[in-house]
């Protein structure tokens, strides 16, 4: 896990809008405080910049992981993952 600065916490979560950035759902109704993840992950030479941060629940920062591609269910081929600064939710 990387050290996220505090500036740049402040950031993700102003551009969160205080919801999960994956699944859409806000961290006050949660119950829970969210986690500031790479959306590129470190593991795949992701930088520690506001625009690779994103807010993220815990299922979705767990189910995620490291990745950034994995299988489509439906035709077996490999799909990248939502990336909250490139895809429209
Ligand atoms: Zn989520």
């Amino acid at each position: 896990m990387s050290y996220i600065p505090a500036d740049l916490r402040r950031a993700v979560l102003a551009q969160s809008g205080g919801c999960c950035e994956y699944c859409r759902i806000r961290q006050d109704d949660s119950g829970v405080g969210y986690n500031i993840e790479h959306i590129i992950a470190v593991f795949h030479g992701g930088q520690t910049v506001v625009n690779n941060l994103a807010l993220s629940c815990s299922r979705c920062n767990l189910y995620k992981g490291v990745n950034i591609a994995a299988a489509d269910p439906y035709i077996g081929d490999p799909t990248f993952l939502f990336h909250p600064r490139r895809h429209n939710w």
